[in-house]
C-alpha cells in the first residue's frame, strides 16, 4: 500500500487554519485533529479543508490557508482588516481585486452611487470602502484566484482617511 494513501490530503501533517499550531492527521481517514480547535476534515474533491464544528471552508496556497466566505460580510471584513494592516505598515490601497468566484455574493454590496474620482464617464464603476474594485481572471487562466480571496494595489502614503472611520456594514 502506498504510504501517501493512508494520510488526507495535505499529508501527515498542517498547520491549523485558526492558530497555526502543526497538527497531525489521523492515519486512514479524512481528518486532522487540533488540540485546540478540533477536528479538520480534508475533502479530497474540492481540496477545501472544512472546520467540522464552524462548518468553515479553507483552501491552501503556498502553505497560507485561505477561508473560503459563503457571505459577503466575511470576505468585506477580511479586506477591512487588510487595508487597516496596510495602514498601519505606511502603505494606502488604490485598488482591490476580489476574486472573480465572489462577483455573485459581492456584487450588490459594492458602492455605485458616486463616480470614482479618476473615472468620471464611468459612474458604475463600482468601489468598496472608497477604492476602485476589480474582479480577479477566471481560475481557469490563473489558478491561484481559486484559493486567495483578494489582492491589494499599493503605494507608500497616508490614506486621505483613516481605516477606522470606514464604514463596515453600510
Ligand atoms: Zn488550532
Amino acid at each position: 500500500m502506498n504510504i501517501a494513501l493512508q494520510y488526507p490530503i495535505f499529508g501527515p501533517e498542517i498547520q491549523c487554519p485558526h492558530c497555526r499550531q502543526t497538527i497531525v492527521a489521523l492515519t486512514l481517514t479524512d481528518t486532522y485533529l487540533c488540540p485546540r480547535h478540533g477536528a479538520f476534515e480534508a475533502d479530497p474533491k474540492t481540496e477545501d479543508l472544512v472546520h467540522l464544528q464552524s462548518g468553515r471552508h479553507w483552501r491552501q496556497w503556498e502553505n497560507v490557508w485561505y477561508r473560503q466566505h459563503t457571505h459577503p460580510d466575511g470576505i468585506r471584513f477580511e479586506i477591512h482588516e487588510a487595508l487597516d494592516q496596510l495602514y498601519t505598515q505606511g502603505y494606502r490601497a488604490t485598488r482591490v481585486i476580489i476574486a472573480e468566484r465572489y462577483k455573485t455574493l459581492i456584487n450588490t454590496y459594492l458602492e455605485r452611487s458616486a463616480p470614482w474620482r479618476g473615472k468620471p464617464d464611468d459612474p458604475t464603476h463600482p468601489r468598496l470602502y472608497g477604492l476602485p474594485v476589480e474582479f480577479s481572471p477566471n481560475a481557469k487562466n490563473d489558478p491561484r484566484w481559486d484559493v486567495i480571496n483578494f489582492d491589494l494595489d499599493k503605494e507608500p502614503g497616508t490614506p486621505s482617511r483613516h481605516p477606522h472611520s470606514w464604514r463596515l456594514f453600510e
